[in-house]
Formats: structure tokens, C-alpha cells, sequence
């Protein structure tokens, strides 16, 4: 969605790829990058069908020039997956599904949650972690949900690295930890640029690292 995120993806599909299989490979793949202003828009206005609308063409577009699975590049946006992949026909990599593997796998059962204040309070992506993976999924309260959705719509996504904002992500993944959480899942592709276990003590999720890596062995697989 935001270029830096899609921008990210695109180095870590084609690093995996690389990884694997060596030499000059790289990732075989279709992209289709788009304004996020508009869709910023529509996400605040609460137009989710507009965006849907819109992603699905996107997805109808990578369709037909010859893709064979799907990655939306964002956590929030798949509020709307269902829409897409009905849309599309394609099978989708999907990003909540990635994370709970790793969750369980990880051994872990009560997680913080990092993200857009979309996917933090909805139920769309909690739930699916709760009900398919049994993880309890704790989040900020709701000065601190306000600070992590500000600092991703008005920095990250604008491609700015704030010191202070560092801080303020550390102090909140800390503050999760404190209420119980094993781990803190940084449930939007762009905290990654903020927030890593290099900083911090607290073992994260970084959805973007799991959804890349899951794409590269989809590919790989298919
Ligand atoms: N990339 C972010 C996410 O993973 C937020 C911006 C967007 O809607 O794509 O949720």
C-alpha cells in the first residue's frame, strides 16, 4: 500500500528467492503499486467497499497478466480479502494467517498488537488469530493506539524515521509485554522501519519479515 512497505516486500521476495536457490535467481513476480493517497482516504472516511471495489480490480489486473497466488501487502487491507479473492479467483498468501503459524509455532499464546487503529480495534484480523490459532490478542490502550496509528500514517508511511518515535513504539511494546504479552506482533508492514529486536528486549512479529518469507515459499513450492 504505502510504497515503503510495497518497496520492502519487493527487496524481501527477492532476497528469499535468491537465498534458496542462489546464483542470479530472483523473484518471478507481478506488481501492481498504487496511490495510497486515495486509499488512505477511503480507509479514514470508513469507504471500505470503495476500497475494495478498487483492490479487487487491482487483483483482477494481476489475474489476467498471469499471477497465480496473491499478497496484499498490508495488514488492514484485509478487512477486505474476502471481496478480493472472490474478485480475483486467486489463491491468497494471507498475512494473519502467516502470523498465527508463526505465533504457535513460536509457542506463543497471548500477544501484543502493533498496528493502524483499523486493525487494531476491528474485529477482522483479533479475531482470526483468536478463533483459527487460539491466540489471545491483547492491545494498547487507546492514548497509545492513537500515538502507534499517528506515527504510521504520518511518518512511516511518508518514509520518516523519527528518534522520538522509536521511543515511543519501544515504551508501548515494553508496556504490552508488562500486561502479559510473550510477544508483540508489529501488525502493520511498515513498523518494521521503527521497530526492531535490536532496540528492544521484547520479542516481535514483524508481519512484513513473516508474509515475505511465506510468499518466497509459496513460490518456491508452486
Ligand atoms: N501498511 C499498513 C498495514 O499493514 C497500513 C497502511 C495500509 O493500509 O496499507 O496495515
Amino acid at each position: 500500500m504505502s510504497w515503503e512497505s510495497t518497496a520492502h516486500y519487493y527487496q524481501l521476495l527477492n532476497e528469499g528467492v535468491k537465498q534458496q536457490l542462489g546464483g542470479l535467481h530472483s523473484a518471478d513476480l507481478l506488481m501492481r503499486s498504487v496511490d495510497f493517497e486515495q486509499i488512505a482516504r477511503w480507509q479514514s472516511e470508513g469507504n471500505w467497499l470503495a476500497a475494495e471495489r478498487y483492490l479487487a480490480h487491482c487483483a483482477q489486473s494481476l489475474a489476467a497478466a498471469g499471477a497465480q497466488g496473491l499478497v496484499i501487502a498490508t495488514n488492514t487491507m484485509h478487512k477486505v480479502a474476502n471481496g478480493i479473492v472472490e474478485a480475483c479467483g486467486l489463491e491468497l498468501i494471507h498475512i494473519a494467517d502467516c502470523t498465527g503459524e508463526v505465533l504457535v509455532n513460536r509457542g506463543m499464546s497471548k500477544v501484543g498488537l502493533m498496528a493502524t487503529s483499523f486493525t487494531m480495534e476491528q474485529a477482522f484480523y483479533r479475531d482470526r488469530l483468536t478463533k483459527k490459532f487460539g491466540i489471545d490478542v491483547i492491545v494498547p490502550d487507546a492514548a497509545a493506539r492513537k500515538n502507534v496509528h499517528d506515527i504510521i500514517y504520518q511518518e512511516l508511511c511518508l518514509g520518516q524515521v523519527n528518534e522520538l518515535s522509536r521511543r515511543v513504539y519501544i515504551d508501548i511494546a515494553e508496556q504490552l509485554q508488562r500486561d502479559g504479552a510473550q510477544g508483540v506482533i508489529l501488525g502493520c508492514t511498515e513498523i518494521g522501519m521503527l521497530l526492531t529486536e535490536s532496540v528492544t528486549e521484547v520479542p516481535l512479529i514483524d508481519t512484513t519479515l513473516v508474509h515475505a518469507q511465506a510468499a518466497v515459499e509459496w513460490m518456491l513450492r508452486n
